[in-house]
């Protein structure tokens, strides 16, 4: 077990489109390691989720939070389908993004198929936070980030943040800790 270093915004790494993971390497030892890093990793930083890009390899693998209750899952080659027109707003932050947050609008009901780490297929309907984590977390995978998509205008500082609360049209917004990391 390993705690990974996280690469910050303007490391080429978090631009790049990662590369799906095969059978072969999903059965490799080396790959089961990883994972196990890549959740270490997660839990060190106290992130909604990680992607394995943030950790500098891109490869289509995501460790997070869906649901408390059932703790934190792999998504392997995630694919997800928005199932509605409908958004919501939320203020997210990134771990390779430190430091900051802001308002981002996304569709809040989307399909997510993908394989775990020991290759069974899964799939999910997601509304709500879940919904905001795993597109946050899958945007990586394709060298999105969050601030990408962000209101620019409601960017802010995690110390005023915190002082001043979000800005923009956002005033009932109450924070999520777990947008932590995301
Ligand atoms: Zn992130």
């Amino acid at each position: 077990m390993a705690i990974l270093k996280v690469a910050q915004m303007g490391h080429p790494v978090l631009r790049e489109i990662a590369e799906p993971v095969d059978e072969e390497m999903l059965q490799s030892d080396e790959f089961q390691q990883f994972c196990d890093d890549l959740l270490e990793t997660m839990e060190e930083y106290e992130g909604a989720g990680l992607a394995a890009p943030q950790v500098h390899i891109s490869l289509r693998v995501v460790v997070l939070t869906l649901d408390n209750q059932r703790g934190p899952e792999f998504l392997i080659n995630p694919v997800i389908t928005p199932l509605t027109d409908s958004t919501a707003r939320t203020f997210e932050g990134c771990l390779s993004v430190e430091g900051i947050r802001g308002a981002v609008e996304r569709p809040d009901h989307v399909q997510v198929v993908a394989l775990d780490r020991n290759g069974q297929p899964k799939a999910y309907e997601l509304t709500g936070f879940p919904a905001v984590v795993v597109q946050h977390e899958c945007d990586h995978l394709d060298g999105v980030l969050y601030i990408d998509r962000a209101d620019p205008k409601t960017l802010a500082f995690l110390r005023e943040y915190r002082r001043f609360g979000p800005l923009g049209e956002d005033a009932d917004y109450e924070d999520e800790e777990g947008l932590e990391e995301e």
